[in-house]
């Protein structure tokens, strides 16, 4: 028989469309397997605080078409130093949680592994991001309903710059990973896309417009990752106005990305994360994630997620370049 009686799920770092979806699964897994489960609200800070509440399988009625987390998200400075992770974990064992489930991102799961490592708590890291930017596992919950948002943007940017015949530099999300800005790139047949850390060939887009206005293109998208220097579209602006005299309008989608119906994709891929989650603590997992490989979900050990080295897969660079002439 399992020793574990009672589990906690939080979320932490950026929210993610799909997030409610896996808290759904995870309580209604855990509480039809016989346990307590309980939610901890506003992430690690809401640990700290004491946030911990019950959840009955009707807490989490009518939320899986939600976007956003019932249970709230916070970035929380104090839970990176061993002081806030002892309080941590001295509030779980005060309420008696054997067990503890992280829906997040690298940081979060960087977290988790140090809560476990020095305080021997259970946990089990599900990955949420729109970023699609976790080691071990290639997907993410919340990075196709992010895609779907913004591809319907630049759709609808698409119609308006083609009647002014004019050239457009969206902005999407994605501060260190490039998979948000590739995607859409292909998915509306952008002309250009900068992803974060790249050179930009500021000749290389201009002769792009060039060429396109030249075969008679009526407009021109540049998809921009938005990096971690705030402003790269203006920038990106600014250089084709002052070396090319090309002028370019800037829309910034911004957190317009992060919200919405999750898709069935994000639905499908959580609820399944959320399940497997509670079957990997009940079979005595202690540091695990669940991941997506090979088109299914997995458990895997949690280490295996944590980011060694800021690369990303930019094979489609290769593709959105050979279709866009
Ligand atoms: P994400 O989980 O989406 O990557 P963040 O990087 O902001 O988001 O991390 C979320 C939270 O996880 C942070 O506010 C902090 O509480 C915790 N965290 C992040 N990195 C670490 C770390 N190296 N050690 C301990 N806790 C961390």
């Amino acid at each position: 028989m399992s020793e574990i009686k009672k589990i906690a799920v939080l979320c932490s770092g950026g929210d993610s469309p799909g997030m409610n979806c896996a808290i759904r699964a995870v309580v209604r897994s855990g509480i039809g397997a016989g346990l307590e489960v309980f939610g901890i609200q506003k992430g690690y800070a809401g640990l700290i605080e004491g946030e911990i509440h019950p959840l009955q399988v009707s807490s989490v009625g009518n939320i899986i078409q939600h976007g956003g987390t019932i249970l709230q998200t916070s970035r929380c400075p104090e839970f990176q130093k061993p002081e806030g992770r002892k309080i941590a974990a001295t509030i779980l064992k005060k309420h008696k949680i054997d067990a503890l489930i992280v829906i997040g991102g690298d940081g979060s799961f960087n977290g988790a592994i140090l809560l476990h490592q020095e305080h021997q708590i259970p946990v089990i890291g599900i990955p949420g991001t729109i970023d699609n930017d976790i080691d071990g596992t290639d997907y993410t919950i919340g990075f196709d309903t992010a895609v779907l948002n913004a591809v319907e943007a630049v759709d609808k940017i698409r119609d308006t710059a083609n009647s002014h015949a004019r050239t457009f530099i969206v902005e999407v999300m994605g501060r260190k990973s490039p998979a948000i800005a590739l995607k859409v790139g292909i998915c509306t047949g952008a002309e250009n896309v900068i992803i974060p850390t790249a050179h930009i060939d500021y000749g290389k887009i201009a002769n792009d417009i060039d060429r396109g206005i030249k075969r008679g293109k009526t407009s021109s998208i540049i998809i921009a990752a938005e990096g971690e220097v705030e402003g790269i579209s203006h920038t990106i602006q600014k250089e084709l106005k002052d070396r090319f005299k090309l002028q370019a309008h800037v829309c910034i989608l911004g957190h317009i990305q992060r919200g919405g119906n999750p898709t069935p994709t994000d639905r499908l891929i959580a609820s399944q994360m959320g399940y497997q989650s509670v079957k990997a603590i009940l079979k005595g997992d202690h540091a695990s994630a669940t991941v997506f490989r090979n088109g299914k979900v997995m458990i895997a050990p949690l280490k295996e997620c944590l980011r060694k080295k800021n690369e990303f897969d930019l094979s489609d660079v290769e593709l959105l370049t050979t279709l866009s002439i």
